[in-house]
């Protein structure tokens, strides 16, 4: 039996909007599966800049640029601008970039964030298809050397500014049981796992990218001093990262500054501008392990020294080994 015209001219209308919306959607937005099963390998350079000399005669960019890979920037403040020589990073996810650190320097003039930034953002805008999309500016944690040019992005066009106290921290990541709670955070189907890792700093969070298996550790857990502000708590955290590290599987772990040589248990002097033969930022879920069993070896304040990080328990930030 021949069905009713009715009917037929009902699928019929029905199937041109569906198509019809559906094309429209994937003509205004295009979207990058960020799912776990596309996950993305990324390369580091083979040397970061690391200072000069003589800082006065440095010829480096003010902020190294690496795409790690087609979505994720690892960025690098010149250690001639700041002997910190910290590192930033800029993550994709569809109609969003997250900007975790803002460096150690606050002058546009000397060291020009915002404008590396905008320059990556709009670049990756004409590639992957997408406009307007909006800019995190968020911390590791909340020490002035990782937030100095946040004061560049005040005031930008589509951008969230996290804030810079405990209070807007917590909120934003939506934590309601810091730090042990565990949150799933999506950038745009890229999804972070984040939790709370203080001890070198109370408001500090660290986090694991499901899309690339990074690791973020920020100045919890980095090649170099590693300044304890409250022992117990940086305990907890170390415990809180290698379960993370446990429960999925990490590529590299990532961080904020190199402090060590390339030699066993020797840094670089506090304040250097010069840092030749720099051993990699990256590090590795061994390295964790080292630290999970430095916390039973750790008795009180005090400098402890090992392989790939030192450990300043407690005691001003100034005391130092250099000779
Ligand atoms: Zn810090």
């Amino acid at each position: 039996m021949p069905k009713p015209l009715t009917t037929m001219l009902g699928i019929g209308f029905v199937t041109l909007l569906l198509f019809g919306v559906e094309n429209a959607t994937s003509l205004a937005m295009p979207t990058i599966n960020f799912s776990a099963d596309q996950r993305a390998a990324g390369t580091f350079p083979e040397s970061w800049i690391h200072g000069s000399k003589s800082a006065m005669d440095n010829t480096d960019p003010a902020v190294q640029v690496h795409a790690y890979n087609d979505h994720t920037w690892i960025l690098r403040e010149n250690k001639a601008i700041n002997y910190e020589g910290a590192f930033m990073y800029l993550l994709f996810g569809n109609n969003k970039v997250m900007l975790i650190d803002q460096g150690s320097t606050s002058s546009p003039v000397l060291f020009p964030l915002r404008k590396v930034v905008d320059d990556i953002i709009a670049a990756w805008e004409t590639k992957h298809k997408q406009d307007n999309i909006q800019l995190i500016v968020a911390n590791s944690h909340l020490h002035g050397d990782h937030y100095a040019a946040w004061n560049q992005f005040v005031g930008r066009p589509n951008t969230l500014m996290v804030g810079l106290t405990h209070e807007e921290v917590m909120d934003f990541w939506g934590f309601s049981n810091y730090p042990a709670q565990r949150l799933t955070f999506d950038l745009g189907g890229r999804k972070l796992i984040v939790t709370g890792t203080p001890g070198h700093q109370s408001s500090e969070i660290a986090f694991y990218d499901t899309w690339t298996d990074l690791l973020y550790t920020g100045d919890m857990f980095y090649r170099g001093r590693l300044y304890l502000e409250d022992w117990a708590a940086w305990k907890a955290s170390i415990k809180r990262l290698d379960d993370m590290a446990t429960d999925y599987p990490v590529s590299h772990l990532i961080n904020n500054h190199i402090e060590m040589t390339n030699k066993p248990g020797i840094d670089y002097p506090i304040g250097t501008t010069w840092q030749p033969e720099e051993p990699p930022m990256q590090m590795t879920v061994a390295m964790l392990k080292t630290a999970v069993e430095a916390t039973t070896k750790v008795t009180g304040p005090g400098i402890y020294s090992f392989d790939t990080f030192l450990i300043y328990n407690e005691i001003p930030w100034a005391y130092t080994t250099d000779p």
